[in-house]
């Protein structure tokens, strides 16, 4: 695995692949990876020659009172993980080497990016479908792995390739659970043992909506009602949202029709959690 912190020196390498004709699949991450990074990685190296994964904390995708500057970073571990997968080149690129002085150039998100995560976060999807656009432009990939993990994140993802003609196939693949079933987040590691238990509320809550759904419950309402009480009492400390969505534009469900997506952001102690599901 070449690892490599340089724009110049990354333009070479996806140069000579390209030169090849092989092609390039690519997973952005943000480091500290974990099984659920992982996943995307063995997706791309059984579906495409060559795997490229980027480790960028994005700065601009961070507001000023989050976690950036406490952002996990385990660039040694991170290496030593994917040495043990297969994957090519690793870029780990600089805060100056993405945004150099006199950067000022930002991609509008879509719609889509405005309820949900976009309420709670602002300037966090525009920070995203920047970062995102440069690195499809340096890496050129022909397939770009996301996880549903970040659900809302890939259908923005996905809706910037379209609005963009981007000549990337975005591809939303499953996300990776502990035995407990709390969905695998590089921030899980701020989580003390009580808060691990409690940071469990989201999947059994998503769990518990799913089987109302299954069950025919079809108003909205009641089982966004039911999800609120339920997170509240598997111990979470405050909820952003807990919603029945469409999955397409994310807009809530009154009457809820299938396919229909569940979606919860909810902090645990000082840790901000998220997590989906898809009833189908
Ligand atoms: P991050 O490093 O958090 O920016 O995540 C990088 C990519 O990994 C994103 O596409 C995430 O959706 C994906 N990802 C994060 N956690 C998981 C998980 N538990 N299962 C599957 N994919 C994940």
């Amino acid at each position: 695995v070449e690892v490599m912190n340089e724009i110049a020196l990354l333009r070479e390498s996806i140069a000579s692949i390209k030169h090849r004709s092989e092609t390039i699949g690519f997973v952005p991450t943000m480091g500290a990876l974990h099984d659920g990074h992982l996943s995307l990685v063995d997706y791309s190296s059984s579906q495409c020659d060559k795997t490229v994964v980027s480790i960028f904390v994005n700065p601009t995708q961070f507001s000023p009172n989050e976690d950036l500057a406490k952002y996990p970073r385990t660039l040694q571990q991170d290496i030593e993980k994917l040495r043990h997968h297969s994957v090519d080149v690793v870029f780990v690129p600089d805060a100056t080497e993405i945004y150099p002085p006199g950067f000022s150039t930002m991609v509008s998100p879509p719609t889509v990016a405005r309820c949900l995560e976009g309420e709670h976060r602002s300037e966090h999807f525009q920070g995203v479908t920047t970062v995102v656009l440069k690195l499809f432009n340096l890496v050129q990939p022909d397939i770009a792995y996301f996880g549903q993990k970040d659900y809302q994140q890939t259908i923005v993802v996905l809706q910037m390739a379209v609005d963009l003609d981007v000549n990337v196939d975005v591809r939303m693949c499953p996300i990776i659970r502990e035995p407990s079933g709390l969905a695998m987040s590089s921030r899980n590691r701020y989580l003390d043992g009580d808060q691990r238990q409690r940071a469990d509320a989201l999947y059994k809550t998503l769990a518990l909506a799913d089987n109302l759904i299954t069950d025919g419950q079809r108003d909205g309402r009641v089982v966004m009602a039911e999800m609120n009480q339920s997170l509240i009492d598997l111990g979470v400390d405050s909820i952003d949202y807990a919603v029945v969505a469409d999955p397409n534009s994310l807009t809530l469900m009154d009457t809820i029709t299938l396919p229909a997506v569940l979606l919860i952001a909810a902090h645990v102690g000082t840790t901000r959690l998220i997590d989906n599901r898809i009833v189908s």
